[in-house]
Formats: C-alpha cells, structure tokens, sequence
C-alpha cells in the first residue's frame, strides 16, 4: 500500500535523505529502525505528506494516520471530540475507537486530565477513527514508562489482528522492532543500509509462567 522510491530530503547542505526506496505491503508492519538523526522522522513526514521540499516519489493511501511520540491533542477539545476530529459524522465511530482503546469511560474527559499513557490512546483512538489503511508511526510508545509502552505495545498487536491495518513503525528500539513488525529497515548514511525479515507469529510476549504471573497483577 506504501510505495516510496527516490526520497530524498536536505537541510541547507546537509543530505538526510540520499535515495530511499522502501514498501510496505496491504496488512504489513514494517519497522524503520536507525540512529538519532538519521532521518527516520523526517522521512515519516514525507510519507504522511507533511513536507512539500522532499524529493522523489511516493503512493500513500488516503486513509492514512499518523501518530507521534507526543499525543498532540487539541487541549480545548474534550476527548471524544479530539478523536472525531475533521471526520464526517463522527458520533459512533468516536465511541468505538475510544472503547477499542479501553476508555470509553473518559470520553467527556480534558487532554490535560488523561495520564500519559492515556493520551496516547487517545491518539491511536483518533487514528483508529480513520478507519486507516495505513497508519504512520512515529515513536508512538517512546514517551511512556516501561510498563505502559508494554500494554500499548499488546494493545498494537490485538488492534492490528482486529483491523488489518498496515503500519511504518518508527522506532530505535530493536525490541519493539522484533516485538511488533514483520520486517525491519535500517536507515543509515541516508538510505535504507539493511533489511531483516522479522515475521514471528502473533502474540510475541514471552508466556513464561513468572511473567504471565506477574502480569495478571499490574
Ligand atoms: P531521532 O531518533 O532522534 O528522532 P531521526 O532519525 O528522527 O532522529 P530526524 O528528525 O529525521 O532524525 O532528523 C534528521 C536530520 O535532519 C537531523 O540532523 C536534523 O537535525 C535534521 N533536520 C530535521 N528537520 C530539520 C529542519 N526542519 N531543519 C533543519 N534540519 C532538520
Ligand atoms: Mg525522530
């Protein structure tokens, strides 16, 4: 569904993006692993369409989301309103997205009333919303404690079996990498340097009985 090829990107003199190609198949999770500045972010701009200087061409999906390390909710808007956001008629798929992401509950809630992890929901909520057939990742789970990351990253895996979405999930951690994509890139020297097939089989959390003890407690 994502076809990029050429892309190309520089900042004053300096090239961050220098020919990158990359695809991502109907119902495929690819991560975009790299170094800090390398160029991931910048790229994920491109490919949401966020950034008309970019070189080179790419095919994206209309039904496209794009959710970053930071949740970016409108703080005047309450919850449900944020997740309904620029959609057509909004009421029930507002509602469902929020319930798909367990808080129905807080739809009559402030931004600045959630937790962090919460408002991150909310931002996958309002991705969700999109009804996406590609979702554009930035870091989504970097911002958050430990454990929180963990759920949402359980939360991704159950939504993505439930949706089929595609997704580029960017991100500089090789475990969620392995956790949560079927393939991985490496960016690097401005082009894609690697590509490892990942492709383990849903769910990928370790079924030990101490950690599955453990986890019925958190
Ligand atoms: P991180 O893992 O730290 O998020 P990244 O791989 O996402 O890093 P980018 O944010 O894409 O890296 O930045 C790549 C390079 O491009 C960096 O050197 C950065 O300084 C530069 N850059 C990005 N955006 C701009 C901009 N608007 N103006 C100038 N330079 C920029
Ligand atoms: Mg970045």
């Amino acid at each position: 569904v994502v076809v990029a090829a050429r892309i190309s990107r520089s900042f004053g003199a300096t090239r961050v993006l220098d020919g990158v190609d990359l695809t991502v198949a109907k119902g495929e999770v690819v991560a975009l692993l790299g170094g800090s500045g390398s160029g991931k972010s910048t790229l994920l701009r491109i490919l949401a369409g966020l950034d008309p200087e970019a070189g080179g061409e790419s095919t994206v999906p209309a039904r496209r989301a794009v959710v970053f390390q930071e949740h970016r909710l409108l703080p005047w808007k309450r919850v449900v309103d944020n997740v309904g956001l620029g959609i057509r008629d909004p009421g029930a798929r507002s509602a469902d997205a929020l319930a798909e992401v367990g808080l129905a509950d807080r739809a009559r809630a402030w931004p600045a009333e959630l937790s962090g992890g919460q408002a991150q929901r909310v931002a996958f909520a309002r991705a969700l919303a999109r009804e996406p057939e590609v979702l554009l990742l930035d870091e989504p789970f970097g911002a958050l404690d430990a454990l929180t990351r963990l759920r949402m990253q359980e939360l991704f895996g159950r939504l993505r079996a439930r949706h089929g979405f595609a997704a580029l999930l960017v991100t500089h951690d090789v475990d969620e990498a392995l956790l949560l994509s079927d393939r991985a890139l490496v960016l690097a020297g401005g082009r894609i340097a690697a590509e490892v097939p990942v492709g383990l089989p849903y769910p990928r959390v370790p079924d030990a009985p101490g950690f599955a003890r453990l986890r019925r407690r958190l």
